[in-house]
């Protein structure tokens, strides 16, 4: 009992902190947060947990490799690629590979929850000074 709970709330501390880098962390993955966590969690319920916040304090998206394993394309999951138009690596020009093998999930702070921790972190740290 209480161990799940507990962790949902570790990975809300990091998920703020990690907001409140500046500029905040980028293209995060379940796995950047079960490594922040010791793995004190699952795969599954660490992605249905980042999921279940996709559109309010995070976004989810796809990133798609090229065969020389660049970030090539970057895209929302639902998203469909066009087989004949294949878009290119910004880095080496060539077409992605359009598996979902070569690809995978990632996670981005909404601006909105990224000032909404900058408000936060100000307040605390005014209270702090006073
Ligand atoms: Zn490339």
């Amino acid at each position: 009992m209480g161990g799940l709970e507990m962790s949902f709330a570790k990975i809300n501390d990091i998920l703020e902190q990690w907001a409140s880098f500046n500029p905040p962390l980028r293209d995060f993955t379940v796995d950047s947060v079960l490594n922040a966590i010791n793995f004190e969690s699952t795969y599954d319920y660490v992605f249905r947990f980042l999921n279940s916040k996709d559109g309010f304090e995070i976004e989810l998206s796809r990133i798609y490799l090229c065969p020389n394993s660049h970030k090539a394309f970057h895209c929302s999951v639902d998203e469909e690629i066009d087989d004949y138009d294949l878009p290119t690596c910004h880095i080496c020009g060539e077409e992605i590979m359009n598996d979902l093998d070569y690809s995978y999930l990632v996670f981005n702070f909404t601006d909105s929850y990224v000032q909404g921790v900058k408000k936060k972190r100000q307040m605390q740290q005014s209270l702090i000074l006073r």
